[in-house]
């Protein structure tokens, strides 16, 4: 019997066999999962499809208070769902991390609740009176991936309920055990089938490419990496499905000549290390201009220094280990290789297990792999520049358009090359920052959709236009 059940129907449904997950600061086992199989997937579907029907015809006001009830049930399971998820996926427990992301998990929750998308009316004259309605879908896929597990899985889920959709979600092998528990604590105030859980490790059934391919889903939201996302986009094809796809990021941020270093290091630097650069829109790439270059990098490395980094569920942690091995080597591989090239100012060699110090390595140019890869994990490149039309060439010159961030003391200027930045949030003086109220999504091969406010609710949904 497994430690960790799926939820399906209701019920917690265990399967013939598991998969384990390991602790990423410790190297130990936490728990196995039940390892779903085709089947078990289809049961889960099937129960949503069964679910749908009563859930899509619920008032609007009945989907805002369940939604809310949702919320609540997660409020107060906040502790336990927090220590959940920095065993499994590394971050620490304090505001840093773990209750960090389960706060916003409930704030997400709540706000999304309060959204409604109420009838529109287009026109109404002697020609006639025209309608626009938004209407459920049906059966929402979600997957999602290991780096905020608990958010973005509320992400999913939670606009989905509010328009009257049922759900089906799959998270990621490395982290799904956080997730069984939310599902677990949704179904305490649901219906039996509105939103159910498959676990999987990948490997004895590709779940997430069925579930694409399913002809029971009707939409899919993704989030992870462009490849797989790419996959997802195929197998989506044949069935017609919506997508919103929140894929990867290679973010640029951009420093004027005009700044205060020591003033903006902070922000800096947890531009680009907020959860320990595993995160989607982190400053992957720093452009600094020549003026400050050496001042920039010399105020980085006196705060960098002072980050403590250590097993998460020690709360004086400020930065956990990296979540899995193939992270760590990918991390680990690019670091080592930009040594050949760049000055290493600080970090730079993996420490014990899975942790890696932060690492901040100067003098590379935009094309080192380093700066032109994804790395996703705590290590900054630096990038000198003299001419800001450079710099925001090669801040363009990237296949990703997540986000971007300039820093300046100018707001006006920094505004009007924000302006230019091809990526779908743009920060000024901050980097990665994100709100319930604001639409948050890629350009190019980052995605395509948005999350979060009105305009993500509506991906939710169909328009129905109706001519009176
Ligand atoms: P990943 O693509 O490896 O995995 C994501 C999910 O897809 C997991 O649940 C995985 O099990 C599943 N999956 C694996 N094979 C699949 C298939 N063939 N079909 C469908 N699903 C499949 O990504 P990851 O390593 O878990 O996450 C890191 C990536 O996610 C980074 O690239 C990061 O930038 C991105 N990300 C993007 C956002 C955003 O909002 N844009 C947010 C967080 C993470």
């Amino acid at each position: 019997m497994s430690d960790y059940e799926m939820v399906i129907d209701g019920r917690r449904v265990d399967a013939e066999n598991s998969f384990d997950v390991t602790n990423p600061a410790t190297g130990e086992s936490i728990g196995t999962v039940a390892n779903a199989t085709l089947d078990d997937l289809d049961a889960a579907v099937a129960a949503a499809g069964r679910a749908f029907p009563s859930w899509s015809q619920k008032s609007d006001e009945e989907l805002s208070r369940a939604c809310l009830a949702v919320a609540d049930r997660i409020e107060a399971n906040a502790d336990e769902l927090a220590r959940l998820l920095t065993r499994e996926q590394g971050k620490p427990l304090n505001m840093r991390g773990s209750r960090r992301e389960v706060g916003g998990a409930v704030a997400w929750a709540r706000y999304t609740a309060g959204l409604s998308l109420p009838m529109k009316v287009i026109q109404d004259n002697n020609e006639g009176r025209i309608e626009l309605h938004r209407k459920p879908l049906g059966v929402v896929g979600s997957i999602t991936p290991w780096n905020f597990p608990v958010m973005i899985a509320v992400w999913h889920i939670l606009p989905a309920l509010r328009t009257g959709n049922t759900v089906v979600i799959k998270p990621s092998p490395y982290t799904p055990i956080a997730t069984i528990r939310l599902v677990e604590i949704m179904n305490e105030v649901l219906p039996a089938g509105v939103v159910n859980i498959v676990t999987s490790d990948d490997a004895q059934a590709n779940i997430g490419g069925a579930m694409s391919a399913h002809d029971g889903i009707r939409k899919m939201v993704f989030t992870g990496s462009t490849a797989t996302g790419k996959k997802v986009m195929k197998g989506a094809a044949d069935t017609m499905k919506r997508l919103t796809l929140e894929l990867g990021g290679n973010d640029a941020g951009i420093v004027l000549p005009d700044v205060e270093p020591d003033q903006i290091a902070e922000a800096l630097f947890w531009g680009g290390f907020n959860n320990n650069g595993q995160t989607c829109a982190a400053m992957k790439r720093l452009y600094v201009h020549e003026d400050v270059y050496d001042a920039v990098c010399d105020a980085l490395v006196a705060y960098a220094s002072g980050v403590t980094v250590g097993n998460g569920e020690d709360e004086s942690s400020s930065l956990g280990p990296i979540n899995n091995q193939m992270q760590f080597d990918k991390v680990s591989r690019l670091v080592e290789d930009a040594k050949k090239r760049g000055r290493v100012l600080l970090g730079g060699e993996p420490g014990e297990g899975l942790f890696f110090p932060p690492t901040l390595i100067a003098d590379l140019s935009s094309d080192d792999p380093l700066v032109a890869e994804e790395q996703f994990g705590p290590v900054l490149p630096i990038i000198r520049y003299s001419d800001i039309e450079d710099a925001i060439a090669q801040a363009n010159n990237s296949e990703n358009g997540l986000g971007g961030s300039v820093w300046s003391q100018d707001v006006e200027k920094a505004k009007s090359i924000a302006a230019r930045l091809e990526c779908g949030s743009v920060w000024i003086n901050r980097h990665g920052a994100i709100q319930p109220n604001a639409p948050f999504g890629g350009v190019k091969s980052s995605g395509f959709g948005v999350e979060f406010g009105e305009e993500g609710l509506a991906e939710y949904t169909d328009i129905q236009t109706l001519y009176c």
